[in-house]
């Protein structure tokens, strides 16, 4: 028997035992409230080759590097890179061409001037596939906005408000639309059940693809 250390135990109302490898691969035990340590322990070494597994998975997908706004340094938009080149002209603050082009006076505050160049962007090229989605599948958001979520790519509230997270710009076009046709498709299918995947299915054939991208890559979508 292997021990596997618990980083985490969360006891709450709840009637069954779950372990979960969270993104940044801790371990972490969900249990009913008496719950014995000992069937804890078990239960985690019975599990143990699952448990390890998963924590190899989520070890294996990349990791966004720290970014220094250095000449050179490449940003993500649709899917590519584009490297970073600073110029000492104070006519530009942010312009993408063959590079990405900033200018020196921007740099003091280079994160906040991509961010705000990925969110313009952003509402302009999502806002356009919603459009020609809505098209597509008759389904028409009331609103489209952005916003700063981390981790939630997009949502739709209860009366067909759309929103998505500005770092989805960075991902390739495939992707965004899978994240426009779930949202589309959530305005009359509210859960994730059978029928709403079949909906999606019928529009993007292969969006089991374009999810499984965002799940191992969506973590490099950042700055
Ligand atoms: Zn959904």
């Amino acid at each position: 028997m292997e021990t596997i250390k618990i980083d985490k135990i969360v006891r709450s109302n709840r009637k069954t035992v779950a372990l979960i490898v969270t993104q940044d691969a801790a371990l972490v035990v969900r249990a009913p409230v008496y719950t014995p340590m000992k069937y804890i322990e078990r239960l985690v070494s019975k599990k143990s080759s699952w448990i390890k597994q998963k924590i190899a998975e989520v070890l294996k997908r990349p990791r966004p590097l720290a970014k220094e706004f250095v000449g050179g340094e490449g940003f993500l938009y649709l899917g590519k890179l584009h490297k970073l080149h600073i110029v000492d002209d104070a006519s530009l603050i942010i312009e993408l061409r063959d590079r990405l082009y900033i200018s020196k006076n921007s740099l003091p505050q280079a994160r906040k001037v991509i961010v705000q160049w990925y969110k313009e962007e952003a509402l302009k090229i999502i806002r356009e596939r919603c459009a020609w989605y809505a098209k597509i599948t008759g389904y028409t958001p009331a609103s489209v906005k952005i916003t700063n979520a981390q981790k939630r790519w997009g949502s739709c509230g209860p009366k067909g408000t759309l929103n998505f997270s500005w770092r989805l710009i960075m991902a390739p076009m495939e992707v965004i639309d899978y994240l426009v046709v779930h949202e589309l498709v959530h305005i009359e299918q509210p859960d994730h059940s059978k029928l709403f995947w079949t909906k999606v299915q019928s529009i993007l054939p292969d969006y089991k693809k374009r999810e499984k991208w965002l799940k191992q890559n969506g973590g490099l979508l950042t700055v």
